[in-house]
Formats: C-alpha cells, structure tokens, sequence
C-alpha cells in the first residue's frame, strides 16, 4: 500500500481546509442559533464557490459533474471537510443523497437518471432513503411490513416509515417496500422511487432527536405512504433486488460515514489540546496540558485516531483494488471501531472544556448530541461485531477442518 498523497490531491486538500476554516466553519454559530433562511443563503453561496473551485461532489461520478475520485482520495478528501456539520453538503457529498445518488448512478433507467440523478448531483434537489420502519425490527429489514401492490401501469404504496433522514423539503424518497410476498426473504423487497409531491406521501411529523426536532436536511421523518400510487417505471433495478440495492448503498455509505468520523475526531482533538494548553489551572501559570491525566488522553486520543485512520485508508483502499464486497470484513469493523473512536474523542474534548464544553458556545455538545447515533445507524455495533466475529470463527473452523 502506497502512503504517499499524488500532488494533485494535496493541493486540493490544502485548498479545501483553507476553504472550511474561512468560509464553512464561520457559518456554524447560524446553524446552532441562526436563521434557516440566513444559513441556506450561506450554504448555497459556499456551494457555488467549491463549483468555480473545481472540487464539487468529489465522490461522484464524473459525466454527471462531479470529480470521480477513488475511495482513498475521498477518504482524505472527506476527513477534511468532516471537520464540520456543514462541510459535507458544502462540497455536495452528504448523506442520504449520496448512497441514493450511488444506487442511481448504478441501477437507474435513463429517463430516471435525467429526472432524479443529474439534478441531485448538482444540488438542484434533495431526496430521502426510507427504509426503516418504526414497527418492525431495522437490524433485520427482511421484516419489512410496508407493501407495493401491483394495480395496473402503478404501485400502490402502504405503509409507517420513520427516520426517512431529510425527507423534509427532498424532492423524492428511495423507498423500500414489499412486492414479493411469496419470494425468499432477500428477494421480498424492492426500491420504488417516489415523488414526495405525490398524494398518500405524508410527512408526519420531524421526530425529535435529543431534544430537537430539526428541519430541512437536519431532521428525521415519519412517513405515512397512504394508498400512495406511483407509475411502475418508477421501480429502481429489478422488482425483488431491493435488498442487492440496499448492500450496494450501505457498503460506500458506511466508509463515508467513517471518513467524515475522522474529520469530527480530529477537530475535537485540537480543541481538546488548544484548550488544554490555554486553560490555566495554578496561580504559577500552570495549565491543564500540564497535569498528566491530560497528557495520557492525549497521547491515547492521538493514537487511536491514527488507528483509526489507518483501518479506514485501508479499507477503501481494498475496495479501490477488489471492491466493496471484497472488504466487507474492513467495512465492518471500521463502521464500530470508528463510531466509537470518534464519540471517545468528542467526549474527552467536552471533559477538557469543562462546564463550556456543554454549552453551545463551542461544536463539541451539537455533535455529543448529534453523532451518538452514528453506533445505530448503517447496522449497530452489535450487528457488525457479530456478523464480522462470525465470518472470522468460520474461517478458523474450516483452517481446523482442513488440517
Ligand atoms: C440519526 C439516524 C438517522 C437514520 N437515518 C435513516 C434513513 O435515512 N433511512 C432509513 O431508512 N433509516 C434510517 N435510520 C434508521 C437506522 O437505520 C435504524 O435505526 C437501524 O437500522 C437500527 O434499527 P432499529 O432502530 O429498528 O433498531 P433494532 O433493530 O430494534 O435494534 C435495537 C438494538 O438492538 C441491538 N441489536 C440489533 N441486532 C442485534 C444482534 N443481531 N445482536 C445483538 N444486538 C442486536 C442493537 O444494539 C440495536 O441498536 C436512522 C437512524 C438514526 C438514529
């Protein structure tokens, strides 16, 4: 594995952190106390800027105007702009649109690609994912209980969802739904694209998360699709492929999620260390960085974030050379081993501030509020232990087998 960064890369990430520091991360104080009018107008004019800079949507592809960069490069592309809430939909590679623009670009019929993919691609519009339902277990989707019954040239939609992330305000949802009652359970279910305008698409309420209900891209639906009638054409790959879809989506969107981790570790480091350093403790002048319980988490942070960013490289540098499918095992254990590692750095940072750590003068409490969710989201821990344990006590069982 080659450590070394291409120099068209580098300068790009020196670029980028430039552009976060100056232009994204000031736009923060009107994300946690601001106008939402006042931060989209900000958002939108950031967005505009990374457009003229050449470094939109690095991730997708490129005949729809995004750069196309590998795994690896987006890895250390999104560190960098993971250090803010905002970065990813600055430089237009946030969730759920992304995994959605994934499964589109792979699996969408031409008119669908002119339709959903290429405005999406360039922010014209929003979607949501809607798979997980409220009623039925999300660790095992194969439950599923919402229904897409054939009538005629449509499909008729039941059913409760919840957690549709950014639903309010997305111009369409990927929704998972049962058509095949009778099939195998891998093959019950299929994704069926539908146009939030659509009648029977009822946002119910934004579910309060922590104490917010959020809105716009920062919210998390419950969706009631009433008798919800959309054109068959609508239906996204095969009838039966929702769960393939669904593997296709979550892989990329799982190391994603890790890579921006990063960036969130990697901020609340430094503030961990500048405030460490500026926080005066003795009338000497001695500060916190002097006591050795600091120096230790330090020491301790900095090493597994390092861990943490190797695991991650490495991962999508496995899936750059022999793909997703190929590095389900780094998938799995990056998507707990950096959850956790992130949420340890976010919480040692909130302890070396102190009471101000959670206030909301600083970031640290909206991501303490915000990421905890990161260990549930995209399989729980528990899930990707077990499946990656499993996998690793079969491959010792057949070694033992074989001798
Ligand atoms: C902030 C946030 C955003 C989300 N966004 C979306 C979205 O955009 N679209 C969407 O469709 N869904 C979304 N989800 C839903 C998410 O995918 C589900 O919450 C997740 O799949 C878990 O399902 P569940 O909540 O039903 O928990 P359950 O399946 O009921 O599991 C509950 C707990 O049981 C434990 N557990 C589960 N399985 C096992 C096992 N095999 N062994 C041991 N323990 C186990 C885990 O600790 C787990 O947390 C989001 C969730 C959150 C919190």
């Amino acid at each position: 594995m080659d450590f070394n960064v291409s120099e068209e890369m580098s300068v790009r990430l020196e670029m980028i952190r430039e552009f976060m520091d100056r232009e994204v991360i000031p736009l923060e104080g009107e994300m946690l106390f601001g106008d939402p009018a006042t931060l989209e107008a900000g958002v939108k004019a950031a967005q505009a800027k990374v457009k003229q800079m050449g470094l939109w949507a690095p991730n997708h592809p490129v005949e729809f105007g995004g750069l196309g960069l590998s795994m690896v490069d987006h890895g250390l592309f999104a560190e960098a702009v993971g250090r803010s809430p905002l970065g990813m939909t600055v430089f237009g590679t946030q969730a759920p649109d992304a995994g959605n623009i994934e499964i589109l670009h792979k699996y969408a019929t031409e008119e669908q690609r002119e339709r959903f993919l290429r405005p999406l691609v360039a922010a014209e519009i929003r979607s949501c994912f809607s798979m997980t339902e409220p009623e039925t277990a999300g660790s095992n989707p194969t439950l599923l209980a919402t229904t897409a019954v054939t009538d005629g040239d449509d499909y008729v939609i039941n059913g409760q969802k919840w957690f549709t992330s950014s639903a309010d305000g997305a111009a369409f949802a990927i929704v998972m739904a049962v058509t095949n009652p009778e099939a195998p359970p891998h093959q019950r279910a299929s994704m069926i694209i539908v146009p939030t305008d659509t009648p029977g698409f009822n946002l119910v309420r934004n579910v309060s998360v922590m104490g917010h209900s959020g809105h716009g891209h920062a919210s998390h639906a419950e969706v009631i699709y009433q008798s919800c009638r959309v054109p068959r054409t609508n239906l996204l790959g095969p009838e039966g492929s929702g769960f393939l879809l669904a593997q296709d989506r979550l892989g990329p969107g799982r190391i994603h999620h890790c890579m921006r981790w990063l960036g969130i570790a990697a901020r609340a480091f430094d503030m961990m260390c500048e405030r460490a350093n500026a926080r005066v403790m003795d009338a000497d002048g001695g500060t916190l960085a002097d006591k050795q319980v600091i120096q230790h988490w330090v020491a301790e942070m900095d090493a597994e974030i390092r861990g943490a960013r190797l695991q991650t490289l490495h991962c999508a540098w496995m899936i750059d050379q022999h793909g997703a499918s190929a590095a389900r095992d780094e998938i799995s254990a990056i998507k707990f081993e950096v959850a956790n590692t992130m949420l340890k750095s976010v919480d040692r940072a909130i302890q070396v501030h102190g009471a101000l750590g959670v206030t909301d003068d600083t970031i640290l409490s909206y991501w303490y509020r915000h990421e905890r969710a990161a260990r549930i989201y995209d399989g729980a821990d528990e899930v990707h232990k077990t499946s990656l344990g499993r996998r690793i006590l079969r491959r010792y069982a057949r070694a033992a087998e074989a001798r």
